[in-house]
């Protein structure tokens, strides 16, 4: 390796710079990553569930690593377009994607999928596992479980639902239902559940199903009509709901995970420092205390690592496979 050329002016180098010393490429490469700002790509609209999860993250994650983390919004095709984007960003270090159930179900969704989920990554970490709810617009005269299904027989084909699009866990908690009720539902896709509530907020929609990390607010305020939360236990932020489960919906469970990756041969010592600084970032107190006023819970620590990512996806893709193709759903 050649020598910098150095141009010496005391002033401005200094005697160390004059002598030559310190000024080979080594010593800039001796600056170990992350030196720039990394970015985190969030596959939905600003201001939804998977949002919400990145930005608060973003700050203790920050901290940790000493950089700035840039959340970068990339819509479309149901989180596909954002971890295409990434499956083919430099394997530099600095892109990073945080995806959902999505990155599953995507697969059996997709007939050209433009990424393998399994081999065009590298696997990060999980980050917080998320319960879903089901709601309503505020005027829909279903107040309860039973008043909606109901109201779904005696308004057949009437009644449409909100979601972010195909591979989207709004989209697939739709189906579930769907499958569970027997009623049709029209879809009405978006790209995001953020700019789903919203449209359910103003009446233009009848029904969402979307993650406790935006729904939780809404609820509590009153703000959207409440049917139950979609786990197989009560959750600790909403202790009076019931699941959907126990009012005889049975075997309905659809909990969101999320798991952080990054371009297929990104460095490992990246991924490693990353793994490392998300751990820390999770036991954030201020994270954690957002997080479980939001109802998102702690994953175990074998869920936080690559192995642990890969296992559930490849989990995952093999549990929900045969389920859409069963429900014949899919995009070209
Ligand atoms: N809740 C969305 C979904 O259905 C995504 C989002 O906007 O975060 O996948």
């Amino acid at each position: 390796m050649r020598p910098v050329p150095v141009i010496c002016r005391a002033a401005v180098f200094g005697l160390l710079a004059c002598a030559g010393i310190g000024l080979w490429p080594a010593a800039a490469g001796a600056q170990t990553w992350p030196v720039r700002p990394i970015t985190l790509v969030v596959p939905f609209a600003a201001g939804g569930p998977t949002d919400v999860v990145a930005r608060a993250l973003s700050v203790p994650l920050g901290k940790a690593l000493g950089q700035t983390i840039v959340v970068e919004n990339k819509l479309g095709a149901g989180g596909t377009v954002a971890a295409t984007t990434v499956a083919r960003a430099a394997p530099d270090g600095y892109t990073f994607l945080i995806h959902h159930n999505g990155m599953a179900t995507a697969p059996a969704l997709y007939r050209k999928l433009p990424f393998n989920p399994l081999t065009d990554f590298e696997y990060v970490s999980q980050v917080v596992d998320v319960p879903m709810t089901l709601v309503a617009r505020k005027d829909l005269p279903a107040r309860d479980l039973p008043e909606l299904l109901a109201y779904l027989k005696a308004n057949r084909d009437k009644v449409n639902l909100a979601h972010a699009g195909l591979g989207a866990v709004s989209h697939l908690c739709g189906m579930v239902f769907r499958q569970a009720v027997g009623v049709d539902l029209t879809t009405v896709p978006y790209q995001g559940t953020g700019p789903a509530m919203l449209a359910l907020l103003g009446g233009q929609v009848d029904l969402l199903c979307d993650q406790t990390t935006q729904t939780t607010p809404q609820i509590k305020s009153g703000a959207v009509r409440f049917y139950g939360v979609t786990t197989a236990q009560r959750i600790k932020a909403l202790p009076d709901a019931p699941t959907l489960a126990e009012q005889g919906l049975k075997g309905f469970e659809v909990m969101v995970w999320h798991g952080i990756y990054a371009p297929k041969s990104t460095p490992r010592e990246a991924t490693e420092k990353f793994n490392t600084a998300l751990r820390t970032a999770l036991k954030d107190p201020a994270f954690a205390t957002r997080m479980a006023e939001l109802g998102a819970e702690q994953v175990p620590d074998a869920k936080l690592t690559p192995d642990g990512l890969r296992n559930w996806l490849k989990q995952e893709i093999d549990r929900w496979g045969p389920v859409i193709k069963s429900a014949g759903v899919y995009a070209d």
